[in-house]
């Protein structure tokens, strides 16, 4: 007995990591694409470029991140705009979504004269202003509260966390959500309300005026079921109810729900993160960063590129879906096999 009313697990989750993001440094837990290697970035800024050219090159834009963590990925993305696309480099207005101070102050040190004009900070996606945008958000939604519903003989009950364990409670309303598949007695289905409420929101927006968002994140795709909250605490996996703020708690996204409740806009994908990278020439990049380096270095690179694109490493649990306006072209990389389901 803890003594105290048991709290629903979302609850729970958004408490934890809010004091966990706000206290911590996230990256001493855990390695994040962009962190792995500037290949990373660049190759995502070849894909605003393109991007940007299929919305017709509107000037300004709002080039946004949702948790940009460390800022590395937008660093990467807006030098190489510099570099190969400065007038998309010029046309964009920075803006970061990002509820940390502490994640605040690290992104603006890391962005510091890197894009044409200052960057915007804000709490929430739906506050960022109208017109045309490109979004962006790497491993964001599997931070975002989960609740998770048990099928039950009779119904659905959910799941609440008493102390440092789970009571299943005979659920009231139940939320936006795949609960039309087909669970299995005793067996859990989760629900992300507010990554749904992000997909619903932009799709809404990007009725209104041209835009495109690329969510990559691990998680399967399809109509499946099962726990996948995890937490990491000191580089470990350790007991998600423990110790809340200590350990970073995330799930595994639910990409066939996400793309469901864009309903209205256009969704490409998922993909898997291989095969989008692959696509966009993350191999041809690591040949030619390579080249002419010590055997070392260029093994570094090339060993780099493998990690992050490799089947059996983040190359297929990740995946990238796509969501724009109605009628604009497949963003670049997106003209493969869908990701399908996955290991659960
Ligand atoms: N995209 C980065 C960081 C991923 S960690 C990378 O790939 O390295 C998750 C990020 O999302 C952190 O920056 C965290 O502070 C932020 N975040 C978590 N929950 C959030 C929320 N509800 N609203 C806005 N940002 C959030």
């Amino acid at each position: 007995m803890s003594g105290t009313m048991p709290e629903r697990l979302d609850r729970f989750m958004a408490r934890a990591n809010a004091a966990y993001y706000a206290g911590r440094d996230p990256f001493a837990d855990f390695v994040t694409a962009p962190e792995i290697s500037q290949m990373f970035g660049e190759i995502l800024g070849a894909w605003v470029a393109i991007t940007w050219q299929g919305m017709g090159r509107p000037d300004p834009f709002i080039l946004a991140e949702a948790g940009p963590g460390r800022g590395t990925l937008m660093a990467d993305m807006t030098r190489l705009l510099a570099r190969v696309a400065p007038d998309c480099h010029a046309a964009a207005r920075v803006h970061l979504v990002e509820t940390s101070p502490r994640l605040r102050e690290v992104q603006r040190a890391a962005l510091a004269g890197r894009t044409a004009q200052p960057v915007a900070w804000h709490d929430r996606i739906e506050a960022l202003s109208d017109g045309p945008v490109i979004l962006l958000a790497n491993e964001f939604l599997d931070a975002l509260p989960i609740r998770q519903f048990v099928r039950t003989g009779a119904g659905w009950s959910e799941r609440f966390v008493d102390g440092v364990g789970f009571v299943a409670l005979p659920a009231g309303d139940l939320p936006e959500g795949p609960f039309d598949r087909p669970v299995p007695e005793g067996e859990i289905l989760e629900c992300c309300p507010e990554a749904l409420a992000v997909a619903r929101g932009l799709a809404a927006r990007f009725a209104r005026s041209p835009g495109t968002a690329l969510f990559i994140d691990y998680g399967y795709d399809g109509a499946l079921w099962g726990d996948t909250l995890q937490a990491l605490r000191d580089g470990q996996p350790a007991w998600p109810l423990a110790d809340p703020g200590l350990a970073d708690l995330t799930a595994h996204v639910d990409f066939a729900a996400l793309a469901r409740a864009a309903a209205g806009a256009a969704c490409h994908g998922s993909v898997t993160q291989g095969a989008l990278l692959a696509g966009l020439g993350l191999f041809a990049r690591a040949e030619q960063l390579a080249r002419n380096r010590p055997p070392v270095e260029a093994h570094a690179i090339h060993d780099a590129a493998q990690r992050l694109a490799a089947p059996d490493r983040m190359g297929r649990l990740f995946k990238a879906l796509a969501i724009t306006s109605p009628g604009l072209p497949a963003p670049p990389g997106f003209a493969v096999e869908p990701a399908g389901g996955d290991v659960r």
